[in-house]
């Protein structure tokens, strides 16, 4: 049944709350952002001028993630949408159509100076012909030019860059934050010397915790790894970590259990003792990369989960990962 006068107090009632909003959060710039590890870094950054909101909810992907009717009503308040871009969460091209008004969008991976890496995820996908290339190149770090092309042809919705930038807290000090600095400066201006004064302390903290990560890391034998998902080009460049092989050869998508029963065989090839998982896998798969490895897989986290105080700032995160990869390392046979 239509009560037509309903809709009408539902607006009047609407544009009351938006008004008074208004004038009591005055200063605050609400910010909402795609993945959890950016929503840190605006925290650090905006303190208690700021608001912000990461769309994709802990334990979820970004690769996979399917945005819902009420993730448009918290960009409908925002004043800035951050994301990340290079097809990492593509889906908020779509999401953002949908604001009626109109939001003023970044994307992270277009920030200058941020020197970029070449995409991996991209050069892989599932099917045959894969299967066939598999067999073919034991030496998973270098791709030929065919696989190249395969992957032109299957025209995913991946970019030309890697976007896990956010995993290096160099790249993350150097470029991401100043730009994101501005961004808060543009948007609240009185808060110029606030926002400045954070940006400083945090840089200082970030450099402190690249010095943490780089003295967890160097007592390492070896410098190879075996991890779920190609998230760690960055963090692995700038730590000196060497990549053997991924377990999902393409973000969203599962591996088979005969897929995990070959990585876990090239992984003892190479003598590694421990695989990396991180939390955003299928429980099904962890099982079956657990039953082929025994005991030996560590927890990484590219995203972190604010209800977990071990994962719940950006250093923490980072420092959470270094001390899985240092235990990780540690296993390794040669
Ligand atoms: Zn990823």
């Amino acid at each position: 049944m239509k009560r037509p006068g309903r809709p009408l107090l539902a607006i009047a009632a609407g544009l009351w709350i938006s008004v008074l909003s208004t004038v009591a959060w005055a200063q605050s710039v609400n910010v909402v952002t795609t993945v959890i590890p950016v929503a840190y870094i605006v925290e650090e950054l905006g303190g208690t001028r700021v608001e912000v909101t990461a769309l994709v909810p802990p334990g979820g992907s970004p690769h996979t993630f399917e945005p819902v009717p009420s993730d448009v009503r918290k960009l409908v308040r925002a004043r800035y949408f951050v994301g990340i871009g290079g097809g990492l969460d593509t889906w908020s091209k779509k999401l953002l159509a949908a604001v009626p008004k109109g939001i003023e969008a970044v994307e992270l991976i277009e920030t200058p100076n941020l020197d970029l890496l070449e995409g991996e995820e991209h050069h892989h996908h599932h099917g045959e012909e894969h299967a066939a290339r598999k067999d073919e190149h034991h030496d998973h770090k270098h791709h030929d030019h065919g696989e190249e092309k395969v992957a032109e042809k299957q025209g995913e919705a991946h970019g030309e860059f890697d976007p896990h930038f956010w995993l290096d807290p160099i790249r993350v000090r150097d470029a991401v934050v100043p730009a994101v600095t501005q961004r808060l400066i543009a948007a609240d201006p009185d808060g110029k010397d606030y926002y400045e004064k954070r940006r400083q302390d945090f840089h200082q903290r970030l450099t402190a915790l690249d010095q943490r990560v780089r003295a967890e890391l160097t007592e390492a034998k070896t410098r190879k790894y075996i991890a779920f998902h190609a998230a760690w080009a960055y963090f692995a460049e700038r730590y000196g970590l060497e990549k053997v092989a991924v377990v999902q050869e393409f973000a969203g998508e599962e591996p088979t259990p005969k897929e995990v029963a070959k990585l876990v065989r090239d992984a003892r090839a190479e003598g590694l003792g421990a695989m990396l998982v991180e939390p955003q896998l299928d429980p099904r798969v962890a099982q079956t990369i657990s039953k082929e490895f025994g005991a030996r897989t560590m927890m990484v986290d590219p995203l972190g989960d604010p209800n977990d105080a071990a994962r719940d700032t950006y250093e923490d995160l980072i420092q959470f990962n270094a001390r899985a990869f240092r235990q990780a390392l540690k296993t390794n046979m040669n």
